[in-house]
């Protein structure tokens, strides 16, 4: 992508609405733009940021073995009336009433819909397990929307629902979840501790936040310092092994870290002192096992190996798609702007020509775009005819985490400059040896 022909609405001033460090960067990056409270469009950058960020959740997902499928955003209000939650939803769920007076809702989550469908089509145990998720854009009427996409009131989720003939059988499918979260978010290159939490309105007593820690965090937090070096790296995961699942999950959830909502102060205390942390955190994520809480008044039934009709055992599973590119940037960003995490990056790279309109300079610039294209990595050419100085600023503030500087005077020496975003160094080399190295990077992503 040339910058030149692309829209990359960058603001110099920072904006005064903006109370958080993300907030401010995404305005500042021309990522995003407020329509209504808590009402934001995707301009192109924040855009190839979201779409990579739905594309690490797919992938995540279809590996745990979930099916993706769309439902609607707009849903009927018969539907929650038979759960009970059309009443007790109040006031953050959005109300429509369409023009042949009939009373519409534009959905804050997805239980009652996935669970009609479900019971309309699905009638024994054979057809068990199911996994069935979701990205689309969710409303609640927030009270107060605020942090920019942080709390929106429109904003995107993936949420998905799983159904089972056991508590046994759902509690693995729980586990599956918390897995594949936790690679999910590894690969965003944050850190989300999964904590015990409260159910609040969904029900059920098992449940976990992923939460990414940053004073900026809307929930309180406790918790054993070393959760936060627990990795799962590149192990081999075979999400049908129900023992091997749980192990996982037991090893991110032994030590103590819980919200506020769960806080045990005595339990707390036998945490090594040296150890015991409280802090903030924002939540990007958070499963639920529900037992049989929609499928009994809503009749999602299935005929069990005995020939008996039982209730399906359900959990529900979300992840903050939208939040995530705002939490990303609290956790990982400096004072001269944002710095992605290669998987989650815009544009894998960026590239700098020092002296656009030189025959040599544009040339070794065009080269060196056509060679990334061709590993499949799209390049963000600076080709403008401007300053040095107001290039590298706008590189900073957009965070590639790799920039290629194309000046006459290294090429003149057959070299240019590759620059790490994150720690700043800068290293001369061959136009060949930089496409080489950046192709390795992003290899494994
Ligand atoms: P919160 O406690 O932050 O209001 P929640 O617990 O009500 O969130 P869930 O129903 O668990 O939210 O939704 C799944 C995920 O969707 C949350 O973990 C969060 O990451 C995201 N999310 C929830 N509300 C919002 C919002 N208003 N704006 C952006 N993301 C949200
Ligand atoms: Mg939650």
């Amino acid at each position: 992508m040339r910058l030149s022909r692309y829209f990359l609405p960058v603001l110099r001033e920072n904006p005064s609405e903006a109370q958080i460090v993300s907030h401010r960067l995404m305005l500042r990056a021309g990522m995003i733009r407020q329509q209504a409270a808590g009402i934001y469009s995707w301009l192109p950058l924040g855009y190839r940021v979201l779409r990579r960020i739905e594309e690490i959740v797919h992938q995540e997902q279809v590996r745990a073995g979930h099916i993706p499928m769309l439902m609607p955003t707009l849903q009927p209000a018969d539907l929650w009336r038979e759960s009970g939650r059309y009443d007790d939803y109040g006031e953050e769920m959005l109300r429509i009433r369409d023009r042949q007076k009939r009373d519409l809702l534009y959905g804050p989550t997805n239980e009652e819909m996935i669970t009609d469908i479900f019971r309309a089509h699905v009638g024994s145990y054979r057809d068990l397990p199911l996994t069935l998720y979701h990205i689309q854009w969710k409303f609640r009427d927030e009270i107060r929307p605020r942090f920019g996409v942080m709390r929106g009131r429109e904003f995107l989720m993936k949420d998905g629902y799983n159904f089972d003939i056991d508590k046994e059988a759902s509690l693995h499918a729980y586990n599956r979840h918390m897995v594949s979260y936790l690679r999910t978010y590894e690969r965003m290159g944050l850190t989300a501790i999964p904590m015990r939490a409260a159910s609040g309105p969904i029900g059920g007593d098992n449940t976990h936040e992923f939460l990414v820690l940053a004073a900026t965090g809307e929930s309180e937090v406790y918790y054993d310092d070393r959760v936060q070096d627990l990795r799962l790296g590149s192990r081999a995961i075979d999400y049908d092994d129900r023992a091997a699942v749980a192990g996982v999950c037991e090893e991110f959830t032994t030590l103590y870290a819980r919200t506020g909502e769960t806080h045990d102060a005595g339990l707390f205390e036998t945490v090594p002192e040296a150890h015991r942390k409280v802090g903030r955190g924002i939540e990007v994520g958070q499963i639920f096992y529900f037992s049989t809480k929609y499928s009994e008044p809503m009749g999602a039934v299935v005929v069990n190996d005995k020939g008996e009709r039982v209730p399906v055992h359900m959990g529900s599973h979300g992840i903050g798609v939208s939040r995530l590119v705002g939490a990303i940037i609290e956790a990982s960003h400096d004072e001269r702007g944002i710095i992605w995490p290669e998987g989650v990056t815009p544009f894998p790279v960026g590239l700098v020509n020092l002296k656009q309109g030189d025959g040599a300079t544009d040339a070794a610039c065009a080269a060196i775009e056509g060679a990334l294209a061709a590993k499949g990595l799209e390049v963000l050419y600076d080709d403008r005819d401007e300053r040095a100085g107001a290039k590298f600023a706008t590189m900073d503030l957009i965070g590639l985490p790799w920039r290629i500087t194309v000046g006459p005077r290294g090429l003149a020496a057959g070299k240019v400059e590759l620059t790490s975003r994150r720690t700043g160094a800068a290293e001369e080399m061959t136009p060949e040896e930089a496409v080489a190295r950046i192709g390795a990077i992003y290899a494994g992503l």
